[in-house]
Parts: C-alpha cells; sequence; structure tokens
C-alpha cells in the first residue's frame, strides 16, 4: 500500500480540498500518513496571493526530498493553476495539476511516472475557463471545527487579485448537497463547521451556476436550511463581501439557532478614491452601514476586517483616511496584507506605485491598531457568560478554545473537556491576551 502525505498552504477553502483529496486517495487504496514518515507520494496544496506563497511551496519540495528523495512529488492549488512551467522546473517535482485536473488527482496518480532529475514535471493544466465543474469538499479530522466548502471561484474584478485566475467563474453547491454534507460532518462528532468558499456571499447566482441550477438559490436560502441541521452546534461564516452582506443575513443571524455572531468582512481601503482604483463594488459609507447594523442587532458581535496597505496609487492622506476610518468603526480585529504584484492583475497599470518600505511602515501601523481593537473588543466582554468550543492543541498543560463572537479562551487541560463546547464566565485577559475563564454561576450552583 502506497503512503502519501498532504501539505496544504493557504486558506480555509485549500484545507477543505486537501481533506477530501485525502479521501479520495485513501478509497483507492492509499494509506494517509504525516509529512515527515517517508511517504512514498507527496502531495501540495498551494496558495498564489503573494509572491511570499511561491517561495514556501519551494521550500516545501525542498523539505519532501530530503524526507525522500525517490519520493513522488506533486503540486495542486492556485500557484500550479497560475504558473505551471515554473513550477514543472522546479528540482524534484514530477507532476503539476491545474485547477480543473486537481480533483482527478486519485485517478491520475497510477499513470504518474517518476521524472528523471534535470526533466521538468507532467504537466496536467488546462485554461482557467475550463474549469467550470463544481467540486463539493469539507476538512474532517485535521481541526475541531470543520472547514466545508459551499462555493469557488469569482466574478469580481478586483484589481489586485489572480484569485479568478487561479480558480474560475464563480460557481457554487446546491442548498440540498451542502446540509447533506453538514449531516455526515455532524455524524462525525463534529460541533462547528466554518463556511469557505471565494465569494460566499455568491453561493447560487455565480456566473457559472447558470450550467448548474434551474432555480437559483441565495445565500440566505443556505444558511437557513443549515439553521435547522441538528448535531451541529455552530455554524461560522468564514468570510462575506460587504455587499454581499445584507440585512436579511445579517437580521437571520441575529435570531439563528447555530449561526454565531462572527463575521468577518474584506474592507481593503477605508479611501473611496482607493476602493475605487482597486476596482471593490462599494463606497466606504456601505462598510460603516454594514458595521453598524451588525452592531445594532448583536452588540456583542466580532466583526474582523481585511485591509490591504500599499496599494497602487494610494497616499500618504488616504492611508491616514483608512486608518482613521478604522480607528473609528467598532470592529474587532484586522487581517493586515501588503500589497504585492501579482502578473496579469490590472492593478500593476496603477502609478505611482508604493515604495516597499513605506508599504511596511503602513503595515506595521494597521498590525498595531489591530492589537489595539482586539484588546478592546475582549476588554467589552469581561464579565459575560459565554460558551467555548475547546479545541485539541494543548500548550504546556493548557488548551484554548473559541467563544460564539471569537474570543480566543485558555483554561487548564481537560481531556473530558476536548471538543465540547461549554458555558463559562469569561472572567480576565492574561498576560498573553487571551481571555481565562471560571464556570459561569449557573454551573457552580448545579455543582
Ligand atoms: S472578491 Fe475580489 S479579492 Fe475576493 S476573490 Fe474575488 S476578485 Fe479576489
Amino acid at each position: 500500500m502506497k503512503k502519501v502525505a498532504f501539505y496544504t498552504l493557504g486558506c480555509k477553502l485549500n484545507f477543505s480540498e486537501t481533506s477530501t483529496l485525502a479521501r479520495l486517495m485513501e478509497q483507492q487504496g492509499y494509506e494517509r500518513v504525516e509529512f515527515n514518515q517517508q511517504p512514498d507520494i507527496f502531495i501540495i496544496n498551494t496558495c498564489s496571493v503573494t509572491d511570499n506563497a511561491d517561495k514556501k511551496c519551494r521550500k516545501i519540495v525542498r523539505e519532501a526530498q530530503k524526507i525522500n528523495p525517490d519520493g513522488y512529488v506533486a503540486i495542486v492549488g492556485c500557484y500550479a493553476q497560475l504558473k505551471p512551467k515554473e513550477i514543472s522546473e522546479i528540482p524534484g517535482v514530477d507532476a503539476v495539476l491545474g485547477a480543473a485536473e486537481k480533483f482527478r488527482l486519485h485517478e491520475l496518480m497510477p499513470t504518474f511516472v517518476k521524472v528523471p532529475n534535470g526533466q521538468p514535471a507532467q504537466v496536467f493544466n488546462s485554461p482557467i475557463e475550463t474549469a467550470i465543474d463544481y467540486h463539493a469538499a469539507y476538512s474532517l479530522n485535521d481541526r475541531t471545527r470543520t472547514f466545508l466548502k459551499v462555493q469557488d471561484g469569482c466574478d469580481y474584478p478586483c484589481a489586485y487579485c489572480t484569485i479568478p485566475l487561479a480558480r474560475g467563474k464563480s460557481r457554487s453547491d446546491t442548498v440540498a448537497n451542502v446540509v447533506r454534507a453538514a449531516h455526515e460532518i455532524a455524524d462525525r462528532d463534529v460541533k462547528e463547521i466554518v463556511l469557505t468558499g471565494v465569494n460566499i456571499g455568491d453561493f447560487g447566482v455565480g456566473s457559472g451556476n447558470s450550467l448548474l441550477h434551474q432555480q437559483p438559490e441565495t445565500f440566505l436560502d443556505l444558511i437557513q436550511a443549515l439553521d435547522e441541521v441538528t448535531g451541529i452546534e455552530r455554524f461560522r461564516i468564514s468570510s462575506i463581501e460587504p455587499n454581499l452582506l445584507t440585512d436579511d443575513i445579517i437580521r437571520f443571524v441575529a435570531q439563528s439557532k447555530r449561526f454565531v455572531p462572527h463575521f468577518h468582512v474584506p474592507l481593503q481601503s477605508g479611501s473611496n478614491r482607493v476602493l475605487g482604483l482597486m476596482r471593490r463594488r462599494y463606497k466606504r459609507e456601505l462598510y460603516t452601514d454594514r458595521v453598524q447594523k451588525i452592531k445594532q442587532l448583536m452588540p456583542h458581535g466580532c466583526i474582523g476586517v481585511d485591509v490591504i496597505v500599499g496599494h497602487p496609487g494610494e497616499t500618504e492622506v488616504e492611508f491616514k483616511e483608512t486608518y482613521q476610518f478604522l480607528t473609528e468603526l467598532p470592529v474587532s480585529y484586522l487581517h493586515v496584507f501588503t500589497y504585492s504584484e501579482r502578473p496579469n492583475t490590472s492593478a500593476l497599470t496603477i502609478k505611482p506605485t508604493v515604495p516597499g518600505h513605506i508599504r511596511a511602515e503602513r503595515s506595521k501601523m494597521l498590525h498595531i491598531l489591530s492589537d489595539k481593537k482586539r484588546r478592546a473588543f475582549y476588554e467589552s466582554q469581561v464579565g459575560r457568560d459565554a460558551t467555548v468550543l475547546f479545541e485539541e492543541d494543548v500548550t504546556d498543560g493548557f488548551m484554548q478554545g473559541f467563544t460564539e463572537n471569537y474570543v480566543r479562551v485558555v483554561a487548564k487541560y481537560d481531556p473530558l473537556l476536548i471538543n465540547e463546547t461549554l458555558p463559562v464566565h469569561l472572567s480576565v485577559i492574561n498576560s498573553d491576551g487571551l481571555m481565562e475563564v471560571s464556570e459561569p454561576e449557573a454551573v457552580l450552583a448545579i455543582h
């Protein structure tokens, strides 16, 4: 029995797909092992959002070669779709599979041959326009929470982004299929599902769906149906575009049984001129309106923000505008990305570009602001009761987990509490910035 190991770079969507590819390989009789357990086959699922992602892939190929020089190395994912030739010339790589081919990995694997040193790898890659099929996926056994793919690809023209070139047109599953998958996952004793995709607010309506669906379904239809899935205690929406985050969705989450009050909403810039340069589909006023709506209906709701610094054309004044905008907004934390030139994106034509050291300075300032926001949000939670889902990872005798509104909690390790959602009282923020908890009065009263 051939041993296969996987390594995943990038986003939750990639983790859901790696886990599914692994299950398909196991069904074909391969044995899944850890990366450092001498596998015969290494599968690396790649990302290509930044330059760094490409470099990471090369490093992992070198590691694979050290672990088993005779091992077979196949590269899949976004980098494999965007730069197949470049990857095929990386020493040690034997096969490169693009977006339309990666889900045929288990079928193609028996035909693969080890490539002699110095020879380019076999490339199985077709133009992204041909990646029209939707492949369902979800992660299992990798973490306490499961990432459930509900949508793929994107129809948006954001100037800095290569994802549409790596993953193709927006397309999604059907509500019925996703609900079926959620029940399968519930049967595996998973308590929390994170809905993932590229542009999940576009569920059911993406241009790639016309091939699949008679009656267009919407993201609201999906979450309403999932809210009835017994066995799953929490559903978390991974990220949703502000212009697709409707009042109906916010209202539904606020009164739902299982959807947690946590929204991750990409902003990218707090300057309307820069949002225009980025070709984003909203103005900052809409973003403010979404945040206020969430806080009105869920005052303890957690709001995470994606923001890009150093986009071409961004002036010092406009960066300060973004900084001030985020300072004033009642958001909970920031994910800060430094603009990175990507081939074939329209942002490359925008002048002037922002020098690297200025990008770094702006990134540093927003990281500091993010820490302040997170601290303020955590302080606003001290003294409240909440529920926590404790996760497997144990460090120095302590376990961690998240509340429904995404506060990271730490407690003394107790194997009985792993993968359980428990009522707790949020008592104090410790020196590591984590929330310490005690049993809520109600529970203490019971004992
Ligand atoms: S919405 Fe924009 S940033 Fe997001 S994946 Fe689509 S093109 Fe990229």
